[in-house]
């Protein structure tokens, strides 16, 4: 006997409410998630329509208390059963429960209802100033591109295209021209970027072409404005939605086109059960819907690349900058070098240099610290100790104008030790590499410079970040100093040098991804310098010259950094070339953590041939928030023995839930973007 487990309200705050139904013979092969079905509801058995949510085998209900359903509606509206079945795709990809999936794809209605003003847009482009947005008429290459993808797209060839195109190659012109060459068919289209990526002028850009059929969707848009918003994509009153990872599950009638800007951003990864990654949802929607998919990048993913080589995807190429700029002047510093010469500053003489003739000259400069991996951590230069948080497990990292020392997973902070609580010693002293120094440096190097400074401290408003880059734009200030969050997207044609501090400081991370994450950022901000009329100079200084990562990004030559880094990953087994899967498991008691991760090994050595399990072991971050953590990891050759695995951990763990063996909490993670 079958069973399903039909929803009536369907709606984020109804979703936990199922009911559960017998599914007669003769619907059983046309049920499946998604599916709209008519079942006897309430006392009088009136008739209402529901959607399938899950099937199943068996029902801890008595029998005698089951109704069967009706009768299947084949609706002309499927946008609502598609979402579910996404929903259902999700939970089994990722192992979660089908309510947190279906809490993902439903937009919260609950939030709309008492939060229900909304004037303008939202977006901010009218209060910023008409920057570069004239109609461009595209260049030779980009319109190449758009021309191949429309006459595929006429033929009713569905693709996945990656897009590389250099930083400043006009790949939001290709975008645009090819979502309204779907729109114009009477398609919608799905456009996801960074939120850190999305500038005013894009923006700008997407207004300009699409006026008010055009959503943007940020994190700092209300749930009820993002009720809003699918509402109209449901009715048709718009046509084409810009946001984060989740404008996927904009419920849209017909996607004719999922573009992934910047495609290589962890943020496209959750972080949080269901761990989906944007990339692979995009995907499966477009099989769903019968559209294409374009991820974009100048820097791509290992990934994509390696589906792009191998034919999985379609390559576009555009390599030269859309404005006719020149691509920047890069220059490799040694910083040994530097400290053999006696110079103990943390800018090397060549960024001296470089600094006081650009600001002396009147232009602009960006300071670019990697801080990815490096928290500003406190430690004694007697005996070694590194102050931790007691409840974390990771360094703490100093506040200077607060004099505190503070954690960023769980919030702790204490007053500054002024001696070392191990060994009394006074040379209790941060590694200065933070922005607040550097600025501190440049300060001292020319007096009367005027600096703005942008991280995680100054940024905790929400509209700050925006300030920041406005002033910026607005040359009221002549260098900007920022972590990574500076070196996305931003187009400041005033920059003619962009200096990067320790640029080795990310490739200690300690996981697989630190050499791609650092000619990535590399070159994002080698990207940034000389988009003027004035050609760009760039500085790296490293400690590490002669990394691979580092030599490429200065060269700006993408192709040899991949062919050194695929064979790493071939040799070492990581993805793309292996399948890679997180188990983590975590309790307040920690024998609890570790036998639930030692039991789970356990089976995945018994079950999975040819799967390599790697722990048991305790999780880098051994404690958050007083849970104890334990992780192993799981490699393979094929992504489907991983997702069996993980149903077999899940059967196992729903078997063991209501007995008294209790197990630890668990997460799965495919492709983990940070180690645990
Ligand atoms: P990317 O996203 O590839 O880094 P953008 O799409 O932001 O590049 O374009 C970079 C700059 O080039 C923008 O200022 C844009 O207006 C300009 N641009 C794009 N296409 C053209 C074109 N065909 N002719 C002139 N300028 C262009
Ligand atoms: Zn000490
Ligand atoms: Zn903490």
């Amino acid at each position: 006997m079958r069973y399903a487990n039909v929803i009536v309200d369907i709606s984020h705050e109804a979703v936990d409410r199922p009911f559960t139904y017998i599914v007669p013979d003769e619907l059983a092969d046309k049920c499946r998630p998604g599916s709209r079905v008519m079942i006897p509801f309430g006392r009088g058995n009136s008739e209402k329509a529901g959607y399938i949510l899950e099937l199943k085998d068996h029902s801890d209900i008595p029998l005698v208390r089951l109704k069967e359903i009706s009768s299947i509606v084949l609706s002309q509206d499927a946008t609502q059963s598609r979402l579910i079945e996404l929903a259902y795709y999700i939970k089994e990809q990722y192992g979660s429960t089908m309510i947190d999936a279906l809490k993902l794809v439903l937009p919260s209605k609950k939030a709309y209802r008492s939060k229900k003003t909304l004037t303008d847009t939202g977006d901010g482009t009218d209060t910023v100033t008409d920057g570069n947005v004239d109609t461009v008429t595209l260049n030779d290459d980009q319109e190449a591109v758009v021309s191949d993808f429309v006459t595929e797209y006429d033929k009713g060839v569905r693709n996945t295209y990656l897009l590389f195109g250099i930083t400043g190659s006009g790949k939001t012109e290709v975008y645009i021209e090819i979502i309204r060459h779907v729109v114009d068919m009477g398609r919608q289209a799905i456009m996801l970027i960074p939120e850190i990526a999305l500038t005013y002028q894009t923006v700008k850009r997407f207004r300009r072409y699409f006026g008010d059929r055009v959503a943007i969707m940020n994190s700092t848009l209300a749930a009820g404005e993002r009720y809003m918003y699918c509402e109209k994509a449901r009715n048709r009153e718009i046509d084409v939605i810009i946001g984060p990872r989740s404008a996927l599950f904009t419920p849209f009638p017909d996607v004719g086109i999922v573009i992934v800007d910047e495609e290589h951003e962890g943020a496209y990864k959750s972080e949080n059960m269901p761990r989906y990654h944007a990339r692979e949802v995009a995907l499966k929607l477009a099989d769903m819907h019968g559209a294409s998919v374009m991820f974009g990048s100048a820097t791509p993913s290992v990934e994509s690349y390696y589906h792009a080589l191998k034919g999985d995807y379609k390559l576009y190429r555009l390599d030269k900058r859309a404005t006719g700029a020149v691509l920047p002047e890069v220059k490799i510093v040694d910083l040994r070098a530097e400290l053999r010469a006696g110079n103990r500053t943390m800018f090397g003489y060549a960024l001296q240099d470089q600094l006081r003739e650009t600001v002396e000259s009147g232009q602009q400069a960006m300071l670019f610290i990697n801080r990815r991996g490096y928290a500003g951590f406190v430690s004694c230069r007697s005996c070694g100790e590194v102050i931790k948080c007691p409840h974390c497990d990771v360094s703490l990292s100093e506040h200077r104008n607060r004099g505190t020392l503070a954690c960023h997973y769980c919030g702790y902070e204490v007053e500054r030790p002024k001696v070392c609580p191990n060994c009394g010693s006074k040379y209790v002293m941060s590694f200065k590499a933070g922005t607040e120094q550097i600025e501190e440096g440049v300060k001292k190097l020319l007096p009367g410079v005027r600096t703005l400074r942008m991280d995680g401290d100054t940024t905790t408003r929400k509209d700050s970040r925006e300030k920041i880059l406005k002033a910026f734009a607005e040359h009221k200030a002549d260098v900007l100093i920022g972590t990574q969050m500076i070196v996305k997207g931003h187009d400041f044609p005033g920059v003619t040098l962009v200096g990067v501090l320790a640029a080795d400081i990310s490739l200690g991370a300690g996981d697989y991804r630190a050499g791609e994450r650092t000619f990535e950022l590399l070159t994002q901000a080698a990207g940034r310098a000389g988009r003027g009329e004035v050609p760009g100079r760039v500085v790296i200084q490293t400690y590490q010259p002669d990394h691979y990562s580092i030599v490429h990004a200065a060269a700006q030559d993408y192709e040899g950094f991949y062919e050194e880094e695929i064979v790493y990953r071939d040799i070492a087994g990581y993805p793309p070339v292996k399948e890679i899967m997180a188990v983590v498991t975590s309790d307040k008691d920690e024998n609890a953590a570790y036998l639930t991760a030692k039991y789970l090994a356990g089976l995945c050595r018994a079950k999975g041939e040819g799967i390599q399990v790697m722990g048991p072991g305790k999780a880098g971050i051994g404690k958050i928030n007083d849970q104890h953590r334990y992780v192993f990891y799981l490699k393979s050759d094929a992504r489907d023995s991983l997702t069996g695995l993980k149903d077999d951990m899940e059967e196992y763990l729903a078997k063991k839930a209501g007995t008294e063996i209790t197990t630890a909490r668990v997460v799965f993670d495919f492709g983990p973007m940070n180690p645990f």
